[in-house]
């Protein structure tokens, strides 16, 4: 039977709920059948779409955050980025998520295993535009080894480190501080383990 959610979802609690459940689907390989039919695409065209979540996470390809989280057209305003991380183009994405589209929860998604954050621990080259990424994932690896972690903990200890640092960047926006001052949104920060499927929120 194909999945239909009538309600709108405008609270917080609420949202992150269904990520959750979502993800426990997920991870029990019992995923609900989504409707991608073209009655549920033109509907969506007629009423605009109402994401409840926007979600900042990593391009990685094994994480497709609708999969990860179980959800359908419509449901998450998707912003991937390599090591998610912030700049002026995905906060502006991730502000219009917030204030034009009114999703009331938004995610920092990172994971382990992070691709960008073990080229930025590593160091090397990073050639072209790579180099842009690497230096907003830098300050994280400089305090990580201040703090004496040393193999591959400091891979894990940066991923953690980034997920928190892009979520206090992205509340310090005036736009985003605006509507968490209102308390229609709430933002957290989460880590995918790609082994178990697992999605630990940092609450
Ligand atoms: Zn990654």
């Amino acid at each position: 039977m194909v999945y239909q959610r009538l309600e709108e979802i405008t609270s917080h609690q609420e949202a992150l709920s269904l990520l959750k459940e979502g993800n426990l689907r997920y991870v029990a390989g019992q995923t609900l059948k989504q409707d991608v039919s073209a009655e549920k695409r033109n509907s969506l065209v007629e009423k605009g779409q109402k994401p409840f979540a926007v979600i900042v996470s990593c391009s990685d390809s094994r994480l497709p955050p609708e999969l990860l989280f179980d959800q359908g057209l419509g449901d998450l305003f998707v912003i991937r980025v390599a090591g998610n991380v912030l700049g002026p183009l995905t906060m502006g994405s991730v502000e219009y998520g917030v204030e034009h589209l009114g999703a009331p929860l938004l995610v920092i998604l990172g994971h382990n295993h992070c691709g960008a954050v073990k080229a930025t621990v590593d160091g090397g080259d990073a050639p072209g535009s790579i180099g842009a990424i690497v230096e907003r994932i830098r300050p994280c690896v400089e305090i990580v080894r201040t703090g004496g972690a040393t193999g591959e903990e400091v891979y894990e200890h940066v991923e953690d480190m980034n997920i928190k640092a892009m979520v206090a960047e992205v509340k310090a926006s005036p736009v985003i501080e605006e509507f968490l001052h209102k308390g229609s949104l709430r933002v957290i920060g989460a880590k995918y383990c790609q082994e178990t499927g697992e999605i630990t929120f940092y609450e």
